[in-house]
């Protein structure tokens, strides 16, 4: 499964650690706080990524599965519409 890179801002202290360990996909601003490329993680950087989400001395990175890929039975995603439920039982309640 695809993931994504996410940094909490509020934790991060800007050490620059993680742009050290992956420069492919972080950079640094003028203040030493990581601009993520945005992109899934490619499976030939997902070690290194897994190891700068646990080297962060803050704890301030984490990887989380990337939006509108498939489920781990590779069924793609539900998505909850709302309003769907009630438009059915209103159709059903005049039968
Ligand atoms: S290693 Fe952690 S604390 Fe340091 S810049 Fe990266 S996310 Fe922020």
């Amino acid at each position: 499964m695809a993931e994504k890179l996410h940094v909490n801002p509020i934790a991060c202290a800007g050490h620059g650690l993680c742009a050290e360990l992956l420069p492919e996909l972080i950079s640094l601003d003028e203040w030493g706080y990581p601009i993520l490329a945005g992109q899934p993680v490619p499976p030939a950087l997902a070690r290194q990524a897994r190891r700068a989400v646990t080297d962060c001395p803050a704890l301030a990175l984490r990887l989380a599965p990337a939006p509108g890929r498939a489920g781990r039975d590779g069924a793609a995603p539900r998505r909850h519409v709302q309003g769907t439920q009630k438009e059915y039982r209103g159709s059903a309640d005049r039968s």
